[in-house]
């Protein structure tokens, strides 16, 4: 049951027929892990906070630094040196005090994935490397997790949902079945990142995040989203599972 306070503070969204009373309680029941607390972290932690996602847990062992504040819009000038996940935590908890939110200042490994992945509803990619990308989709199949994929670089970014669970779905190495090298896939920091792409890219999982728990936008695995900021706008693409996965087939 809603408080008085919750009523008002999203107001907008309940009075809408997708989300209602009903919706409004999943999302503040509903337990999202975001992993990075960085370019996508930043779009993903503000949305999910003001959308009333009642518990967040936001991984990241890094520090802020001047050259993350051309897109990490979580963090400040004055909070250059700091934790990111602390510095997440205190912008997330300002925007909305009324719901849990739980840092962990320390990397995703193998040692964690498993336990972390387990007592959530649903994670949120937000990293900014192969290694954990990779770590997190094989985790999302172990433990039947929906997985909501982000990477942006230069002036393009890519979204996907995978969730062993749902008939036919894709696992994360169905789709990306070799581990990059730093040459195919350099990072930002390499070959440079548009804040707004990082923007839009997170915002769209932060959405996909929503409507995997209100149960609306349909069908959402299968599919890869390509956004390219240089004119080339949306472009869809389907995914499907290979029975010669190394995670998933056979
Ligand atoms: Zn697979």
């Amino acid at each position: 049951m809603l408080s008085d306070a919750d009523l008002e503070r999203y107001a907008r969204q309940v009075i809408m027929p997708d989300v209602g009373e009903d919706g409004q309680e999943r999302l503040l029941a509903s337990q999202m892990l975001v992993v990075g607390a960085g370019g996508l972290g930043s779009p993903v932690i503000f949305y999910l906070a003001a959308a009333g996602v009642g518990h967040i847990t936001i991984i990241d062992d890094e520090t802020v630094e001047l050259t993350n504040l051309n897109r990490q819009i979580l963090h400040t000038t004055h909070s250059i040196g700091t934790s990111k996940v602390d510095q997440a935590t205190a912008a997330a908890a300002a925007l909305n005090p009324a719901i849990a939110i739980t840092p962990r200042r320390e990397r995703l490994d193998a040692g964690n994935v498993d336990e972390l992945l387990s007592s959530h509803d649903l994670v949120i990619d937000c990293s900014d490397n192969v290694e954990t990308r990779y770590l997190l989709g094989d985790a999302a199949y172990r433990t039947q997790k929906p997985l909501v994929f982000g990477g942006a670089v230069r002036s393009e970014g890519q979204l996907a949902i995978f969730h062993a669970g749902a008939p036919d779905s894709p696992c994360f190495r169905c789709v990306f079945p070799d581990m990059p090298d730093a040459q195919q896939a350099p990072g930002c920091s390499e070959a440079g990142i548009l804040g707004p792409v990082t923007g839009v890219i997170g915002t769209l999982q932060a959405l996909a995040a929503v409507n995997w728990i209100l149960g609306i936008g349909g069908e959402q695995t299968g599919r890869l989203l390509l956004f390219d900021a240089r004119g080339g706008g949306f472009m869809e693409i389907s995914t499907a599972r290979r029975t010669d996965c190394s995670t998933c087939g056979g």
